[in-house]
């Protein structure tokens, strides 16, 4: 089990009773921030601040000191952090439905001062977007409307393929290389949507066979800890503007 290392100088910045909270929370999928690893052995948490919004994130002890840092960016744009994304066909319920996992480098928390909870930042704002906490992994969840994932077929610089997930405002929560496995393009043609799932589900270590995702998935939703919505899926925009 990790163990969590909250310094002095951090702990003056979110509080005792930010840093009990964040102590009793399990680490075990969480990655490093700063190598993007699973984190193991002493973890240092490390806040971000500007002044006004304060973030915490976790580094190995091997890693980095747990420090204050100066914020910079937005706090709230998964597409600024690492993004680890993979693709699968899961069983749900009997219906083998298409899906993207995604999980961000480093939990990212949004803390705006000692007497408020220390909120993931990412999945508040996924959840205000349409996005619903999973509890259990058998129904596909409700869409989230004007998200879209766009398929880019050997766009890149060695044939591979891409995927970029759009938010309704253009945003990319999502963009790189990504191995499509078999039957992933049929499930999307049939149903013309996947899910996408975000959260602390242990990638990009865990093993690639659908039988661990699936158990990685319910174990992060029996936790409290994944949100998913189905979203559209299309390949790029063709001349005409419309989406193949
Ligand atoms: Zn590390």
């Amino acid at each position: 089990m990790p163990e969590l290392h909250i310094s002095d100088e951090v702990r003056a910045v979110i509080g005792d009773e930010a840093a009990a909270r964040e102590s009793a929370r399990p680490l075990t999928r969480a990655l490093c921030t700063s190598c993007g690893q699973r984190l193991d052995g002493t973890v240092n948490l490390q806040v971000r601040t500007d002044g006004k919004q304060t973030r915490t994130e976790h580094v190995h002890a091997t890693c980095a000191p747990s420090a204050v840092l100066p914020l910079t960016g937005s706090l709230t744009t998964a597409a600024e952090e690492t993004m680890h994304l993979v693709l699968d066909v899961l069983d749900h319920g009997g219906a083998a439905l298409p899906v993207l996992i995604a999980q961000t480098a480093g939990t990212v928390y949004e803390f705006r001062g000692p007497d408020t909870d220390l909120t993931d930042a990412v999945t508040a704002k996924l959840l205000a977007a349409g996005f619903t906490l999973i509890s259990r992994v058998r129904q596909a969840p409700r869409p989230a409307e004007e998200w879209i994932a766009v398929l880019l077929l050997g766009h890149g610089p060695a044939g591979e393929d891409g995927l970029l997930v759009l938010e309704p405002d253009g945003a990319q929560f999502y963009g790189g290389a990504v191995v499509i496995p078999d039957g992933w393009l049929a499930a999307v043609a049939r149903y013309g949507w996947g899910v996408l799932y975000v959260g602390e589900v242990g990638l990009p270590h865990l093993p690639p066979e659908p039988k661990a995702r699936l158990k990685a998935l319910r174990e992060a939703a029996q936790a409290g800890r994944l949100v998913g919505a189905r979203i559209a899926v299309g390949g790029p925009p063709s001349p005409t503007g419309d989406m193949t």
